[in-house]
């Protein structure tokens, strides 16, 4: 086996870097997530819209309720002054109780559109549960999904770690000086196009046929000295 063989290895850890780099940025959970959190948006404008009008709804309601406690504490008065014995004359007796029967029918019309706007109330307020009940299921899978995602991520970031240590190994074995006419030819070349293996006479990086007698060349250099394709410039590993 060539002393150069080791740039291939280098040339396939580096590779994976990459794909772990690029499957942590693209994690399919991503979308989900993110999809999960446009529901959850639409759902609190939902929300909020109908709170508004439960608010407005409500309000009226309890006001009218507070108008007929205080009417209920008019009329209990009134008719208490009534049937008393107080009363003087029936000319009193009378006006109270004509007053008695103007607040008993303002209190009947006060019930009546009370009666209305809990009928207004009721699609609001199932609709506020339906949408309460349907944040918490989103919540929730908000959090599956993140649960999701930080365990693969965790698994990405042990097998990068694994990779970053058998990569450490390879330069120790690979020596700095050809470390970095690796790197610099990955920098100049691209990840995967850097170093290219010899197979038959094609350059394994550009696939190109390197002509005869650049091939006896490369082929009686020294076994640990490195060439590079005349084609692509990829370090040939033979
Ligand atoms: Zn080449």
């Amino acid at each position: 086996m060539s002393e150069l063989e080791v740039l291939v290895e280098l040339q396939e850890l580096d590779t994976r870097l990459s794909q772990l780099a690029h499957r942590s940025k693209t994690l399919p959970e991503y979308e989900q997530l993110a999809n999960l959190q446009a529901d959850d948006r639409e759902l609190q404008n939902s929300f909020g819209l109908i709170e508004a009008e439960l608010s407005t709804l409500r309000q009226s309601q309890s006001d009218r309720e507070a108008e007929i406690q205080q009417l209920e504490d008019k009329i209990a008065k009134a008719t208490s002054s009534l049937y008393g014995g107080d009363m003087t004359s029936p000319k009193d007796a009378a006006a109270l109780q004509g007053e008695i029967e103007s607040l008993s029918k303002r209190q009947s019309i006060l019930e009546d559109q009370i009666i209305e706007l809990m009928e207004r109330i009721e699609p609001y307020a199932t609709e506020e549960t339906r949408i309460e009940k349907a944040r918490i299921d989103c919540q929730e899978a908000v959090t599956a999904i993140e649960g999701k995602i930080a365990s693969a991520l965790s698994e990405v970031e042990e097998e990068r770690e694994s990779v970053v240590d058998a990569k450490r190994g390879a330069e120790t074995r690979a020596g700095s000086d050809l470390v970095r006419l690796y790197e610099d030819n990955r920098k100049r070349m691209g990840d995967h196009t850097a170093v290219g293996r010899l197979v038959g006479t094609s350059c394994g990086a550009c696939f190109l046929e390197i002509a005869a007698v650049e091939i006896d060349r490369i082929r009686r250099l020294p076994s640990d000295e490195p060439s590079e394709c005349p084609e692509c410039g990829a370090l040939v590993v033979r």
